[in-house]
This record gives C-alpha cells, sequence and structure tokens, in this order.
C-alpha cells in the first residue's frame, strides 16, 4: 500500500512501523471483584516503571549530564515513596478500584498537596508526581506509548507531535516521522532535519499499520507500507546509493566555506539540545549559530535552575572548544508550550505572549537564564542572542538588565567574559527599524521561519497554508537585503538561521547580498559548503 503526503526532509528509511499514540488514557472508575491481584498488578507495573527509568537516567546521563539526569533518579525515588504506595493499595482495597483508577487519582490528589505547598521544592514535585503516575497508568494500560513499545529503531507514525513530546523521544530509535498534521515549517520538520532522516506530513496512515514493514521515500513524498521483496530490494539498493553521497560529502569536511571567487562566509549549525553538538562536529560546522535553549524548559518539569542551565551552556561551550556558540534565550510560547509557566490559552499564540515578551515581564526566568550563560561564558565562546525583538526600548532594556546581571556576578566575585549580544530579526517591525537598532548591538540572525509567517500573514503551523507559503516572496527578499545593508551601516554583522539559511537554491544569492554567516541544521552543513564551494560570484 502506498499513500503519499508532503516531504519536509528527504532520504530513504526502511524499518517498522510504529504508532506514537498519546502515551496516557482517559481513567474511568471501574470496580474490580480481586483487590489482592489488583494491587500486584500495581506492584508489577510500578517496577517497570522504575526499570523504564533506570534505562531513561543512563541514556540522559550520556546526553545531558548527571544534573539533568538526576530528575529520573528522583522519580524512581518517588515511586518507592510510602505514602503514595499505601495510599494507592489503601484505595484499590477499600474502594475496590482498579489499579489505574486508583494510581491516577492518588497522582492528582498528590501533585494538588504539593502544589500548595510553599516550599518551592516541593512545588516543583507536583509535576513529578504526575508524571510517575502517569507512567505506571500507561504500563498498566498496556504500554500503548511508542517508548514502550519499540524494541529496535522505527518508523514513527503520529497524529502530530509537539515539541514537548519530540524532546522525550529516544532519537536514536527514530528512523523517520511520518505524520498526519504538522507543517512544513513546524519543529518537528526542523527536528528531522537536525537528525537528518525524512519525513512525510499530510499522511492519512491506517491505524493497523503498527508492527508492518514500512519504507518513507522523502523524495517522491511517500509511504510504502508492508512493500513486495522486490521493492523492498529497489529500496535497499537506493539507500546503499544514499549512504554513498554521504561518504562523498564527507570529503568536504575540514575544507573552507569559501566561493571559486574568494568570498568566505561563516557557516554554522543550528541545535536544540546539548546532544545535538554531537551531529555540529561530525559534520564539522565552524561553530553554533543558534542554540534554542527553550529546549532546556520544554525538557524539564520546572523552571531549569541557574546551576542546570549553567551546566548545559558550559558543557556546549567546552565540547565546541573555543569555537562561537550562540545561545538564543528562551522562545516559549506559541507551539513551545510547558505547563509549569501557566500560560493562558490564547487566540494567536504565534503573536502572543512569548520569548522576550515573557522574559521582560517575568524578569526572574530571564535574569536566571543570563547569569547562567554569563557563569558559562568562561568557558567557551559564547555569543547571546534575543527572540522576537520589535522595539529599541525592549533591547534597551535587555541591556540594563544585563548590565544588572554582571554587577550581580561582580558583587559575588563569579568570573565572567563580555559576550557579543544579538539579536533575531524574525518581525517585520525589526527589519524596518534595523538600522536603529543596529547601533545597539553587536549582530544580526534572521530567523526567517517566523519573518515569512508574520510578513505574509500565513501561520507558520497551519498545514493548510503550505501552499500559500512562499519563502521566496520579493517581500522577504527585499527584507534580506535592507536587513544586511542596515546591519552592516551599524557596525554589525548578519546572519540568517531560519530554514532559509538551507535552502540551496538561495545560497548564490544570499552570498550577493552580503550575508556574513548561515546558520543551518547539522545535516545541511556540508550540502551547502558544498554550493558555497561550486559557486562563482564573479560570473
Ligand atoms: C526563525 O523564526 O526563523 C527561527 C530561527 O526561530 P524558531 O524557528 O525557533 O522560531
Ligand atoms: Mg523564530
Amino acid at each position: 500500500m502506498e499513500i503519499t503526503g508532503k516531504s519536509v526532509f528527504g532520504g530513504i528509511a526502511i524499518g517498522k512501523l510504529a504508532i506514537f499514540a498519546k502515551a496516557y488514557h482517559q481513567v474511568n472508575r471501574e470496580k474490580i471483584e480481586d483487590p489482592q491481584a489488583e494491587i500486584r498488578r500495581f506492584e508489577e507495573a510500578k517496577e517497570e516503571a522504575k526499570t523504564q527509568l533506570g534505562l531513561l537516567y543512563e541514556k540522559a546521563l550520556k546526553e545531558v549530564g548527571e544534573v539533568n539526569a538526576a530528575i529520573f533518579e528522583v522519580h524512581q525515588m518517588m515511586l518507592e515513596d510510602l505514602d503514595y504506595v499505601e495510599a494507592i493499595t489503601n484505595m484499590i482495597e477499600s474502594q475496590m478500584v482498579s489499579a489505574e483508577y486508583a494510581v491516577a487519582t492518588t497522582g492528582d490528589n498528590f501533585s494538588a498537596v504539593f502544589a500548595e505547598m510553599d516550599d518551592d521544592y516541593m512545588k516543583a514535585r507536583a509535576a513529578d508526581v504526575k508524571d510517575i503516575s502517569r507512567r505506571v497508568v500507561t504500563i498498566l494500560q498496556g504500554g500503548s506509548s511508542f517508548e514502550l513499545a519499540a524494541g529496535e529503531p522505527v518508523i514513527l507514525l503520529a497524529d502530530d507531535l509537539a515539541p514537548s513530546e519530540t524532546v522525550q523521544l529516544d532519537k536514536s530509535m527514530v528512523l523517520s516521522f511520518v505524520t498526519r498534521h504538522g507543517s512544513a515549517n513546524s519543529h518537528t520538520a526542523i527536528l528531522a532535519r537536525t537528525m537528518n532522516i525524512p519525513a512525510l506530513i499530510g499522511v492519512d496512515f491506517p491505524e493497523d499499520a503498527a508492527g508492518k514493514t514500512g519504507i518513507v521515500d522523502g523524495y517522491k513524498e511517500k509511504i510504502i507500507i508492508d512493500p513486495s521483496i522486490s521493492v523492498l530490494e529497489e529500496y535497499r539498493r537506493k539507500q546503499e546509493e544514499e549512504e554513498e553521497k554521504k561518504r562523498l560529502l564527507l570529503e568536504l569536511k575540514g575544507k573552507e566555506d569559501v566561493t571559486l571567487d574568494g568570498k568566505s562566509i561563516h557557516l554554522y549549525a543550528n541545535i536544540g539540545s546539548v546532544a545535538d553538538v554531537a551531529a555540529v562536529l561530525a559534520n564539522d560546522a565552524e561553530g553554533i549559530g543558534l542554540f534554542r535553549s527553550e529546549f532546556l524548559y520544554l525538557e524539564s518539569k520546572s523552571y531549569p535552575t541557574e546551576e542546570e542551565q549553567f551546566a548545559a551552556y558550559r558543557q556546549v561551550a567546552e565540547m565546541m572548544a573555543g569555537k562561537k556558540v550562540i545561545i538564543r534565550t528562551m522562545d516559549i510560547g506559541a507551539d513551545k508550550q510547558v505547563d509549569y509557566f501557566g500560560l493562558e490559552r490564547e487566540e494567536n499564540p504565534a503573536m502572543g505572549y512569548r520569548a522576550i515578551r515573557i522574559c521582560l515581564d517575568r524578569q526572574e526566568i530571564f535574569r536566571t537564564q543570563l547569569r547562567a550563560l554569563y557563569r558559562a561564558s568562561c568557558y567557551g565562546t559564547i555569543s547571546i542572542m534575543f527572540p522576537m525583538i520589535i522595539s529599541v526600548d525592549e533591547v534597551k532594556q535587555i541591556k540594563s538588565i544585563i548590565e544588572e546581571v554582571k554587577a550581580g556576578l561582580d558583587e559575588e566575585s563569579v568570573p565572567y567574559r563580555d559576550v557579543e549580544i544579538g539579536i533575531m530579526i524574525e518581525t517585520p517591525a525589526a527589519v524596518m527599524i534595523s538600522r536603529e537598532l543596529a547601533e545597539l548591538v553587536d549582530f544580526f540572525s534572521v530567523g526567517t521561519n517566523d519573518l515569512t509567517q508574520y510578513t505574509l500573514a500565513l501561520d507558520r503551523q497551519n498545514p493548510k497554508l503550505d501552499s500559500f507559503y512562499d519563502s521566496h516572496h520579493p517581500a522577504i527578499l527585499k527584507m534580506l537585503q535592507m536587513i544586511v545593508d542596515n546591519g552592516h551601516a551599524g557596525g554589525c554583522w548578519v546572519g540568517i538561521c531560519g530554514e532559509l539559511g538551507a535552502d540551496l537554491t538561495l545560497t548564490e544569492t544570499l552570498l550577493r547580498m552580503g550575508f556574513d554567516e548561515l546558520s543551518v541544521s547539522p545535516s545541511m552543513i556540508l550540502r551547502v559548503r558544498q554550493k558555497i564551494r561550486e559557486t562563482d560570484l564573479s560570473a
């Protein structure tokens, strides 16, 4: 069976199909006959949950370090908490209800009690107790989540994937993403590019596909379910050819990013987590042009502390060994929602309370991040960049907060380095006042994903609009030139970190416009390098 969709990243994947079910189903109050059997089910599910948490701890330890991994140990301990366990078993016995119901209800009750406490540490445990209860209920319900179902790398089928869900995924177990919904500019698409795996959206796959063999052809924009032996063989050959092409690209490692006529440009990579640095190094990027720091917040169950953030930024800076690392302060809001921020539902989240707006409004969050960034500055070459800027006043406020943060560090004799400060140009307002903004900062990085959405008035999350989404629209190209000219006139260097930077059909245009830097997904580095090296601007 063949189903077509829309490709958001090319490539070929062959493997078992698995459906990413929203891990947790509604739990109803169900009466049971045998409470002892139900308690045994609970005990077994609890043991299974602890095993999973142990595996997650080991994985996180390798990928994000001890401080960030510690949460899984805390969860393991919470599962053994006597009050929690007794509340569940008592409820099963006294009310003759199912283990699922007893765990879910106890989780909600404990969470409500923690949330009311004055102590911040205990407050933060409210989300944890809910989380461990969900894990146990999921296991009791037959382990419907992908994490539980998959024992080998799979092609992952899903309705849609929110950034908060993709951060939980074991990426080494995913060969390809195939979703029913989602748009070409969504973060699942960006993640697929980072991971260098094919991805399709708009695919209406059948529910019984799980467990069957599938082929994703990211070039021909289709998925083949249960292919014949001959089709499978044909695709295995194609996959080998792909591998060969990748090997040839690897020969560009160590080569300069310079055109045939000698114009050079900085080629950096975009990342969302510490773990992505491996791909940056493997693809030989000259630096990191965008570290989307909000993923630290998305991975966390409560506000990441200064120490946790410091550890992550320091690790990235150290791994990059002196190469430039541009860290963007958190861009929470819009499609990147985190429960513990307690943000209200909005009619137009993309144009709502997000990014720098939250930071300037809830400054304790911002100051914590800035302190962590400045402390980490001693361990490499860090630059800081701010998202969603629309005014000169915002930049002035940011700079005065930075001065206060630095003064605080001075008082405590905490060392830091002066770092480059930049802003993202991703709103039409910022483009129009880019000449004034350039006087205040060291660099601009153009966020073409948002700039396109706001300029063309096209919601980047809405798949119905993909056909209207013209990233080469003359309005965008004019704006790009204006940003470069105004940035340079004000003494800034100017780069692009939106997806347009990796559009090979525009590489020559961007070079001609005078961009100083392109920051692209790690998987695109060598392809863009190849394009730059084939370009002759004198021709
Ligand atoms: C952009 O808007 O182009 C950008 C790089 O930021 P994000 O995709 O994270 O919004
Ligand atoms: Mg953006």
